[in-house]
């Protein structure tokens, strides 16, 4: 059975020249990049050439760029990083209600170190607004982090009307840029961002790697105390293969991205086109332009994702769901219902997420499949019509 891989958000495969340029870093250039002697310069050279590539894909300075673990850390790193260092000046972050876990989830942890936390709202498409934005600003706001994508709907937000309020107001405006960084084009200065967060699996690159931009000036704090590395930000021993893979990845989207956009998205309209006429009572959950081109999220009515997912896996195709099984119950996917869908309607939701090896072949088998599969769930379905 031929699989067809279409959730590109949850992660990408390494492309073959990533890996390619990673693997001498595992034998024989295995050096420390803080070493002195030959193995360690032939180490922090290939993890610099990499930083200089990251920087290009984004428009920063080298100098800019903080190798870390992923998103995730990224993320923790700038949040808790501006927070703790800008203490003084104010302990008020403004964020939307929609974003990651690994933004949510820190703002609550800085919420116990006495940091106040406003979650904005987003509209029905999943826009943030930058009225509302300015509107929540108090005399102790000290940041704003608003996602560039969201990595359920693929609806991207105006960062750069929000970057100009942030600066008019002298606030700090990081984004988590994860899905994004890679698939559109993204340029720090045009945005006006002080950090972006990305991650190296969501652009065909390795796990375990990411980065942190900061952009020069910006008053921030190590949250990872130990041997400096990184300009004292981010310490621990350089993961290289990782580093150099990011770099390699980063190169590729910038020579890629374009055409790769324009592809994806004339797939993604048709497959869009081909689900929504033929399935009744079904809707597209997120922005109808103004999204990733990789990006579906469709809504049925009378069924569960997950059945859903199952139905298609057995059909080998690789989707996902808004809906996440948690501690043994059904939750509801705060992105959707942070967009106003209903509990029920939040279920029957359906991600799929395009990438480089999907074809047009590929998109009519998913279509057909999808339909078929949300046919045969409604009929056994006891939640609606048959
Ligand atoms: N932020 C967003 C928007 C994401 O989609 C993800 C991963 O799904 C992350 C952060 C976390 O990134 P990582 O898996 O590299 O830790």
């Amino acid at each position: 059975m031929k699989r067809i891989y279409m959730d590109h958000s949850a992660t990408t495969p390494v492309a073959p020249e990533v890996l390619q340029a990673m693997l001498p870093y595992f034998s024989e250039r295995f050096g420390n990049g803080s070493s002195l002697h030959s193995f360690g310069l032939e180490a922090r050279e290939a993890i610099e050439d990499a930083r200089e590539k990251v920087a290009g894909l984004i428009n920063a300075e080298p100098s800019e760029i903080y190798f870390t673990s992923g998103g995730t850390e990224s993320d923790n790193l700038a949040l808790k990083g501006i927070a703790l260092k800008n203490r003084k000046k104010g302990r008020h972050i403004i964020t939307s209600s929609f974003e990651h876990p690994a933004i949510l989830e820190v703002c609550k942890a800085l919420t116990k170190m006495d940091c106040d936390v406003t979650y904005l709202p987003v509209t029905r498409e999943g826009l943030v607004e930058p009225e509302a934005v300015k509107e929540a600003i108090r005399p102790d706001t000290i940041l704003i982090s608003i996602m560039h994508a969201n990595n359920e709907i693929g609806t991207i937000e105006p960062l750069q009307e929000i970057g100009q309020i942030a600066k008019e107001k002298g606030i700090y405006f990081h984004s988590d840029g994860v899905q994004s960084v890679g698939k559109v084009p993204v340029d720090v200065k045009a945005l006006g961002l002080d950090a972006l967060s990305l991650s190296g699996h969501k652009l065909y690159g390795p796990k375990g790697i990411g980065a942190l931009f900061v952009r020069k000036g910006v008053k921030i704090e190590s949250i990872m105390q130990g041997g400096g590395h990184e300009q004292g930000l981010r310490s621990g021993t350089e993961n290289v293969p990782g580093i150099v893979g990011l770099g390699r990845a980063a190169d590729l989207a910038k020579e890629t991205m374009i055409d790769e956009a324009k592809r994806l998205t004339a797939l993604r309209d048709s497959l869009e086109e081909m689900v929504l006429g033929r399935i009744d009572e079904s809707w597209l959950n997120g922005h109808p332009t103004k999204r990733l081109p990789s990006n579906l999220n469709f809504g049925f009515r009378y069924i569960e994702g997950e059945s859903l997912i199952l139905l298609l896996d057995a059909k080998g195709i690789a989707a996902s769901t808004g809906s996440a099984c948690s501690s043994k119950k059904l939750a509801a996917s705060h992105v959707l219902m942070a967009i106003g869908l209903k509990p029920e309607e939040c279920h029957g939701s359906l991600r799929i997420t395009l990438g480089r090896s999907n074809t047009k072949e590929d998109i009519d088998f998913v279509s057909q499949s999808i339909e078929e599969s949300v046919s045969r769930l409604r009929k056994m379905s006891a939640l609606g019509p048959r």
